[in-house]
């Protein structure tokens, strides 16, 4: 459906290893041939499922061919450009910082490199504004998640803006929350925006809790946190109190198999009564998809007209990291590039 692609959009759930496209995987191939990795070790197809477990062990994959300061330019490069192919005006991508041993790569060049990819694309004339979250991969502890946010809070304060924010992220079955308490304060407190990855699995409403008092800024996912999934009233109260927006990212639920289908995804949930929500890819390359699919699909599953999809894109503006002037534009750029049909 045109209208989709044409609809301006942001893009705020996209962790960058998950979002490598197709074409771009087969030049990491190419680059390290000897790894005999193929696609189906990298993509989950079109009617495909895996278990959350499984989409982790992709991510693995992923990484040996991402391990250079060379693969993380090109790739970031490729993966900005196809959201702003896509109509995505305003990305916020996210990443884990790695070091790799065999390569010399440290975090600290990790996250300089794509910094210089989204400076080389703005040079390029790459349609799109993009901002970065730093990711904490819950699974490292409390020592590496404290480490990660004085990274983050350096290139906050480096990079004139660029890096909004801190994402918690990884195996939603490895590790506490509470061990990365202070870190995730000490990250807000230092003006770091927050976007945590909340109760993707039945088993984590006490981690919710505990989270949701900090509270964070926007959730990932959320998909048990109400009742009727197990979770409890009152963490819809702490969302709904603090008026916390959620990232909502269906076909990677669906393929993670934490929602049985597209109709059964809490969407509607949070929809209905009003709450921010704001529709995402989590990983477009992982789960083949991309922005305007993932709008389409909403749309189609819950009976959404166009005008009402186009209120959605607008609306995740507002739910963005970006300072207020930047807002301001965005809402400008779009009334001159809300589609014709509506
Ligand atoms: P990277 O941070 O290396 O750019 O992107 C891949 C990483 O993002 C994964 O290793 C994982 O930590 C995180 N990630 C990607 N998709 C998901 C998801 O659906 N759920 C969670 N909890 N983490 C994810």
């Amino acid at each position: 459906d045109a209208f989709y692609r044409e609809l301006p959009k942001v893009e705020l759930h996209a962790h960058l290893n998950g979002s490598i496209s197709f074409a771009t995987i087969e030049k990491l191939i190419a680059r390290k041939p000897h790894l005999n990795i193929g696609h189906s070790m990298t993509a989950i197809q079109s009617g495909q499922r895996r278990t959350l477990e499984e989409c982790f062990q992709v991510f693995k994959v992923i990484h040996q061919l991402v391990d250079s300061e060379e693969d993380i330019l090109m790739v970031a490069k490729d993966v900005i450009k196809e959201f702003a192919d896509d109509g995505v005006k305003y990305l916020e991508l996210r990443s884990t910082p790695r070091e790799e041993k065999n390569t010399g790569l440290t975090k600290k060049n990790y996250v300089e490199t794509i910094i210089e990819a989204i400076h080389q694309c703005k040079k390029e004339g790459v349609d799109t504004e993009v901002r970065f979250l730093v990711a904490v991969d819950r699974r490292n502890g409390t020592e590496v998640a404290m480490e990660t946010v004085k990274l983050a809070e350096e290139f906050m304060l480096s990079t004139s803006g660029l890096v909004v924010g801190l994402d918690l992220s990884g195996d939603p079955t490895v590790g506490h929350g509470k061990d990365l308490l202070p870190a995730l304060e000490k990250a807000k407190h230092s003006g770091l925006k927050l976007a945590l990855h909340m109760s993707e699995v039945p088993s984590q409403m006490e981690e919710s809790d505990l989270l949701l008092n900090i509270p964070p800024h926007r959730i990932g996912h959320g998909t048990f946190l109400h009742p009727e999934m197990g979770g409890s009233q009152s963490l819809v109260d702490k969302v709904q109190k603090n008026n916390i927006p959620l990232e909502l990212c269906l076909t990677s639920n669906v393929k993670g198999q934490t929602v049985p289908s597209y109709s059964q995804h809490h969407f509607p949930y949070w929809y209905q009564s009003g709450h921010p929500c704001v529709i995402c890819t989590d990983d477009k390359g992982v789960f083949c998809t991309n922005l305007s699919l993932e709008y389409q699909r909403a749309a189609s599953t819950f009976g959404l007209s166009h005008e009402a999809m186009w209120k959605l894109s607008q609306q995740a503006i507002d739910c963005s990291f970006a300072p207020d002037a930047l807002k301001d534009q965005l809402k400008q750029r779009w009334t001159k590039l809300r589609p014709a049909v509506l």
